[in-house]
């Protein structure tokens, strides 16, 4: 009880000292802790996990609203208006700047949620000693004292001092050296600085290769990772390549804002006459009613909206560049077994020389060799049976010892002696071997691939005799191999070697793993999901290539490819081997001249290579990958997708996508959501540059007529327009809903940029005119009803002077109800707006509702009215606005009519 009245403070200890003292001074043992004296800690310590200084960031983050480049455009407007005399100018930009500055804040923060939320789904998991008994907690229970318990592939989460064992640790988050360094608990040295101490391991930090255990002695912002992370408060957000080029190209639309600006004081002021000070304040409405302040935070957002999106589908990205990059995958490599298969492992047959079994149906007792088959199975596995008589591991194993236990003769099954060494499950070699002792008896107990046992047997068991493995035996052996294979079974060979009594237990793996005993061999159905085969076809349909990348044998690869639709019926199947051989070249020609390729027996590395080659191509590579090995290539592909369930802390570390359903479906479901994402982006540029026409053409009919025709517009109008209609439907059509054909189109190329000329010249020469038309005949309507005729005076005072009011009212509400139309003509890039639904995105219902209230507050109510210089519509005049929204969708459904007609 004296533990729990003074936890240890962790300031006090000092990791280095000696293994007995610190772990007295932690208050702990070889064997841990308790479940409620941790429980305890816990409370003391607080959970293992980093907190960001909060709270005080979001001042900063608000003022870099104000500031960034384009606001600071804006105040320079607006510092114009203000010396030019016209504060009403001057202070509606300030107000733009604000409302700008809310919105773009208000969507920034949004986005980083969605990006936060993100932890939530990838909870790190940890294996400790608690009640001398080794559990798996969260990462985040871990307190000092705590014996965490460390092997290959995982995520080390917590400052440890290691007990016992050795292990190779990645350490590149700390030290940013990739090189594994070898951490172990005999290697003690006082004088080194903490991160090089050879017997301290760091949270955040990777096991890569072997197995130890240690006693934490840090947790959560305590740990050396928390002291980093609390000094550089936080990583900066990197820059996708979309924002990278929509910034380029704000910044080339910012140019031209300015340049028609400039351009347009000279010819107003000599050829409309308009006094100097008033065409200044033209040109600043032009440059902030161009400017496009807000199209960033909104790309923003909708990457964010598209990260949420993919969590619910099961993809959980790491950044937001990512889904933009999905977009644009034009090749997926998958492994087999997990992704595409079920992982669910049943053993259908068990052969040996002296027959076949079925498991369900019972062994035989006369047959020695299947005995020894399943003692062998029962030691060289990993398997525990947890407190419910489960099995759990890796799901070949915990099969082959399933089948074992039906199949052993009575009373062998269960008995796996004491293991005396292990050679853990290679993913190169492709085989695992344990040494062990039953009952005196010491043996080498070997499984894996039949490529990869067979070389290493010297004999074969026949009927209780061990006969030389003559080559026709061998080829026996490889006939049954391949008839498995090739029904899609992964076929496993088991074999053994009794080692002398008086030989002692070899220390390198090649003396252990030589001149074997074949026993037989296990061949085990893993069903194909059933929902592959139609992804499969959605990824030919937008033609994405699948190609097939596994430890397995080619038979097996190959069939299963061809079950779920990958492959035809003559695919090319290259093995390791093969691939070992090819010179990049020709690597890159198989890959450029054959689409349907296996990769059977790969090794880790080859999947490096492979995408290397890809990407030399030209194409965007999803990889998959589960194991510590398969690190340097999800780091390498565009996206590296690692298995949320099967895979290793490693490989999800190191990639970009994790699937929390390991499920090949989920990728092709995310390549959508990314196209999907990429798609709505273009939608709301097209949207947002459209408005600019119908902005300019006012000024310019008035600029151009010379004084004939009043200015169409105040300036003010301009810019109620410009923050009135520009952010909320540009918002909605982030939400749009994946328009049809998305997944029957080829992928973007990765050299496209997102805003194509094509989508300029529609936005500004086709919806922006239109717009511009409708509006300005609006105007011209309302003056020439009252009896305008051009040059005539429209002044205060003038009797035209109301009318004149009501007309340039009628422009700004024409450009608004034009507006509409646009938005829903740009909900759509090819197909017809019935096929997506004409109230299908009600956020743009909603959207569009309040902007007509907005421009009924404009337009009704006298403050606004003295304020804009608008007067109020008359229905007349209202109805004959009403049917610009039809008009300018129509138009552009036409348009997109005659296209599709034309593609096909
Ligand atoms: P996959 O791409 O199917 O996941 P793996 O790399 O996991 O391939 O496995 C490759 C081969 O190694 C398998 O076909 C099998 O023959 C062998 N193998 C897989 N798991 C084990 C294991 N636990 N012990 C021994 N051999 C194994
Ligand atoms: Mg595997």
């Amino acid at each position: 009880m004296s533990q729990a009245e003074e936890p240890p403070s962790a300031r006090q200890v000092d990791p280095t000292e000696r293994l007995d003292l610190l772990l007295r001074d932690l208050r702990s043992s070889r064997s841990g802790l308790s479940s409620r004296e941790a429980a305890r800690r816990l409370i003391h310590y607080g959970p293992n996990e980093l907190r960001r200084r909060g709270g005080r960031r979001w001042p900063r983050e608000l003022a870099r609203q104000f500031t960034h480049p384009l606001a600071l455009l804006l105040w320079v407007a607006a510092a114009l208006a203000g010396t030019a005399g016209i504060t009403t100018v001057a202070v509606a930009i300030v107000i733009v700047i604000l409302i700008n500055a809310a919105f773009a804040f208000a969507q920034e923060i949004q986005a980083e949620r969605a990006v936060e939320a993100l932890a939530a789904y990838l909870p790190v998991q940890a294996r400790v000693l608690r009640d001398g008994r080794p559990q798996t907690i969260p990462a985040s229970g871990l307190v000092p004292g705590d014996v965490l318990l460390l092997e290959e592939g995982e995520r080390i989460s917590a400052d440890a001092r290691l007990i016992d064992g050795g292990i190779e640790v990645d350490l590149s988050m700390l030290t940013g050296e990739a090189v594994p360094v070898f951490r172990s608990a005999d290697a003690v040295d006082t004088q080194a600085p903490l991160l090089q101490a050879r017997d301290l391991v760091f949270s955040g930090t990777m096991c890569t290769e072997g197995q130890a255990r240690g006693v934490i002695f840090a947790s959560g912002m305590r740990t050396e990772l928390g002291r980093i992370a609390a000094l550089s408060e936080r990583v900066e957000r990197e820059e996708s390549p979309l924002e990278r080029q929509v910034r380029k190209v704000a910044w080339l639309i910012a140019v031209i804002a300015v340049a028609t600006g400039a351009a347009f004081i000279p010819v107003a002021a000599l050829g409309a006459h308009l006094p100097l000070p008033d065409a200044v304040v033209f040109a600043v409405g032009l440059l902030v009613g161009n400017v496009p302040e807000g199209l960033l935070p909104v790309i923003t957002l909708a990457l964010a909206l598209g990260v949420r999106d993919l969590v619910r589908r099961g993809a959980v990205v790491k950044r937001l560049s990512a889904v933009e990059t999905l977009g644009s995958t034009s090749v997926i490599c998958t492994d087999k077994t997990g992704t595409l298969t079920e992982n669910r492992m049943r053993v259908t047959t068990v052969w040996t020389t002296a027959g076949t079994y079925d498991p369900e149906n019972g062994g035989d007792a006369g047959d020695e060799a299947l005995g020894d088959l399943t003692a062998v199975i029962a030691a060289c596995n990993n398997v525990q049976r947890d407190d419910r008589g489960t099995l759990r591991g890796d799901p070949t194993e915990v099969a082959m010892l399933r089948a074992a236990e039906l199949l052993a003769p009575a009373g062998h099954a269960g008995s796996r002696g004491t293991r005396l060494c292990q050679f853990h499950f290679d993913p190169v070699l492709k085989r695992m071997s344990t040494v062990d002792d039953r009952d005196g008896e010491v043996r080498v107990n070997t499984k894996g691939a039949p490529e990869a046992v067979l070389p290493l047997c010297g004999a074969v068991m026949e009927g209780g005799r061990t006969l030389p493995f003559s080559p026709e035996r061998r080829r026996d052996v490889e006939r049954v191999v391949d008839l498995q294979a090739g029904k899609g079974l992964r076929v496993l060979a088991v074999a053994t070697r009794p080692l002398g009594a008086r030989e002692t237990t070899p220390r390198r793996r090649e003396d252990v793993e030589r001149d074997l005993t074949l026993l037989g061999l296990v061949a085990m159905h893993d069903p194909p999901r059933p929902e592959v085969a139609e992804a499969v076809a959605h990824c030919h349909a937008a033609g994405i290539r699948v190609i097939v990348v596994t430890g397995d044998h080619a038979l097996t690869a190959a069939a299963i490819a061809r079950q779920v639709g990958i492959v035809g019926d003559d695919p090319v199947v290259v093995s390791g081997e093969q691939l070992d051989r090819m010179s990049e070249d020709e690597l890159d020609t198989l890959l450029r001249e054959h689409r349907e390729v296996v990769f059977a027996r790969s090794s880790p590395e080859a999947k490096l290579r492979i995408t290397d080659a890809l990407r030399a191509e030209g194409h965007v590579v999803a990889m998959t990958g589960d194991g510590v090995n398969d690190a340097p290539a999800l780091r390498r592909a565009d996206i590296g997708v690692a298995m949320g369930r099967a895979g290793t802390d490693v490989a999800r570390e190191a990639a970009t996508m994790v699937l929390t359903d390991d499920n090949f479906a989920t990728i092709v479901a995310a390549v959508r959501s990314g196209r999907q994402a990429y798609d709505n982006i273009r939608k709301f540029i097209c949207y947002i540059f459209a408005h600019t026409t119908p902005e300019i053409v006012p000024l310019l009919v008035f600029a151009l007529a010379g004084g004939a025709v009043p200015l169409p517009l105040t300036v003010l109008q301009l810019l109620a327009f410009d923050v009135g209609t520009e952010t909320l439907p540009a918002l909605a059509l982030g939400r749009e809903p994946a328009e049809p054909g998305l997944m029957r189109r080829p992928p973007r190329r990765r050299s496209e940029n997102v805003i194509r000329v094509s989508m300029l010249l529609r936005a500004w020469l086709f919806l922006g005119v239109i717009c511009a038309v409708l509006s300005m005949s609006g105007f011209f309507f309302v003056l020439l009803q009252a009896g305008w005729r051009p040059g005539a005076p429209t002044g205060p005072g003038s009797p035209l002077h109301h009318a004149y009011l009501q007309a340039t009212t009628m422009t700004f509400f024409g450009m608004l109800t034009g507006q509409i139309g646009t938005a829903f003509a740009a909900r759509t890039d090819r197909a017809s707006l019935r096929s997506v639904g004409v109230l299908s995105n009600p956020l743009l219902l909603w959207g569009i509702a309040f902007e007509l209230l907005l421009a009924a507050v404009l337009i009704y109510t006298p403050p606004f009215q003295a304020l804009l210089g608008t007067a109020a519509l008359t229905p007349g005049m209202l109805a004959f606005a009403a049917p610009f929204p039809l008009i300018v969708w129509g138009a552009d459904e036409a348009r997109r009519w005659l296209l599709r007609r034309h593609e096909r």
